[in-house]
């Protein structure tokens, strides 16, 4: 099946659409953790929100990911230790850990039924080569005043050369959380409209956000959308990839406790288990590459699946799905207000946003209500970082100008809409425009301009997921050219074809 196993066993309570004008306090655009969690502290705070879901609230990639919350960061503390200085990495560590304490006592505060549980985290490494990583991740967890212990043998079905372990860190289904704590936010203060997508947003003071039947006033907008819709020079900063997961049955029913990551830093498999009230899934997630760009030669669900029969004996992939993040230039996520007066933003994230966003929800919720926060400037959006970014902007920068000249006259993928077979899209030039090109499994074929809308690259198409995806920051398209996700407000400009060419 594909979809997550966070959304098949979350219930979601609906929302009715926006119908109409609403004047706000503060409009917070997106439903994942982040606008939920900011939505539930800023009406707290006394605070009139309205969230804008385009879809369903918790839906995105929030219910795309592997659920687990820690201390720790995918990139590594010692990472930004060695960029910024310890203060840095002990703000990082301090504030993620507060975020997952807040998790907990929300959900035993309210009762929120996501099977949170507190859990260790295990980094292992099956090569000696890979030691170093281990050792240096050690001193820092211990530099933070985190209790790590060093294991030769874990509960996994293979050697590892080394490991070590902290316990206390949790786990959790994050699409019902989300959806638990929406029941809670205070009803007087927070609106909550699901199928509402923003599809303009008329800056002045205040603003003035546009929705398909409505629109919203607001002092103030956040926008807690994963990666800031709209053209932001931010975007030359985060990097979006794609990675896959799946939820499988194993015949033997012994499944690991744990959060599991691997020092493997190519693919990058995580482990986990999940139980639920049909029996526990063991869930991996891995291999990931830059939206826009993955090798067509490969097979990316089957090449996890494949990981994951070499070392358990699965007896059924139930679900499988996959999902988007952003890595920020310099290492850490950009939360604050945006370069456009009271637009908030919270976004670069990596694969750490589960808790991240909740850091994001407790900044805003001070930011936004006249408030110092302590951990503010180490996350400002609009920090100024060039030697810390340098390397991975110059190159991710290089390969978006690769992607722009693909717009050069000539380099199309078929030349005809013969060419396009049955469940395929082809870019195909037709009057010196480049069209992406799809035929359905009916055989109906539908085209729009293959130039994104979010800041005019050439899309690609993804085979895996049918969808057409902008491999310069992330957009991604329906067949149809319906915006899915990623920065991009509007959708891909429709073509008339004529089926004689
Ligand atoms: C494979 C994978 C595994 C991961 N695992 C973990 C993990 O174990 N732990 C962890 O901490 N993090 C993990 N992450 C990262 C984490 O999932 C994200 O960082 C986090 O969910 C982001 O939450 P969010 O609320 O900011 O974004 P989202 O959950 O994406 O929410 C944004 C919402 O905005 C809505 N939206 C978008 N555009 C509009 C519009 N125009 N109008 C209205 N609404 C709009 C979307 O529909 C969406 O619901 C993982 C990420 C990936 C890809």
């Amino acid at each position: 099946m594909t979809t997550s196993i966070w959304k098949a066993k979350a219930s979601n309570n609906h929302y009715p659409p926006l119908q109409g004008q609403l004047e706000v306090d503060i409009a917070i655009v997106g439903g994942g953790i982040t606008g939920i969690t900011s939505a539930y502290l800023l009406a707290k705070s006394g605070v009139r929100v309205a969230v804008l879901e385009s879809m369903q609230v918790g839906g995105g990639t929030t219910a795309g990911s592997t659920g687990n919350l820690y201390t720790m960061v995918d990139n590594r503390l010692h990472h930004i230790q060695a960029k910024f200085d310890k203060q840095t990495a002990r703000t990082v560590a301090e504030s993620r850990t507060a975020a997952v304490d807040f998790i907990e006592q929300l959900t035993l505060d309210y009762d929120i039924e996501c099977s949170f549980k507190r859990q260790p985290w295990i980094l292992y490494t099956e090569s000696g080569e890979e030691k170093k990583i281990i050792q240096k991740t050690k001193e820092a967890l211990r530099d933070f005043g985190l209790e790590v212990e060093e294991l030769q043998s874990l509960p996994l079905p293979f050697q590892i050369d080394s490991a070590i372990k902290v316990e206390n860190q949790a786990q959790f289904n994050p699409a019902a959380f989300v959806s638990g704590l929406a029941q809670n936010i205070e009803k007087d203060r927070c609106k909550i409209f699901e199928n509402t997508p923003v599809h303009h947003i008329e800056k002045g003071s205040p603003h003035i956000l546009h929705t398909p039947n409505g629109k919203v006033t607001a002092g103030k907008v956040i926008l807690a959308t994963h990666s800031p819709k709209g053209v932001y020079a931010l975007h030359s900063k985060l990097f979006p990839h794609r990675e896959y997961a799946l939820a499988a049955k194993l015949k033997s029913g012994e499944y690991p406790e744990g959060i599991f990551w691997s020092t493997d830093s190519k693919t990058h498999p995580s482990l986990r288990s999940y139980d639920t009230a049909d029996g526990k899934y063991l869930i991996t997630v891995g291999y990931h590459h830059k939206v826009g760009q993955e090798d067509p030669q490969k097979d990316y669900f089957g090449d996890l699946e494949k990981n994951l029969r070499r070392i358990y004996d699965v007896e059924e992939v139930v679900y499988k799905w996959s999902a988007q993040h952003y890595k920020p230039a310099d290492g850490l996520p950009y939360i604050g207000e945006s370069s456009d007066d009271n637009i908030y933003v919270a976004t670069g994230f990596s694969t750490d946003g589960l808790t991240y966003g909740v850091v994001s929800a407790m900044i805003f919720k001070d930011l936004l209500t006249g408030k110092e926060n302590k951990w503010a400037k180490t996350y400002d959006a609009k920090r100024f970082t060039p030697l810390k970014s340098a390397k991975p902007f110059i190159k991710e920068n290089l390969n978006v100008l690769k992607e722009y000249l693909k717009d050069i006259p000539g380099k199309a993928e078929a030349g005809m809409f013969s060419e396009v077979k049955k469940g395929e899209g082809k870019i195909i030039e037709m009057k010196d425009e480049k069209w992406a090109v799809h035929r359905d499994e009916d055989g109906k074929l539908c085209a729009a301009s293959a130039v994104c809308t979010h800041m005019d690259c050439i899309v690609n198409w993804n085979n895996e997921e049918k969808t057409w995806d902008c491999p310069c920051h992330g957009s991604r398209f329906r067949p149809t050219g319906e915006v899915i996700e990623g920065p991009a407000f509007s959708p891909l400009d429709k073509r008339q074809i004529n089926p004689e060419k």
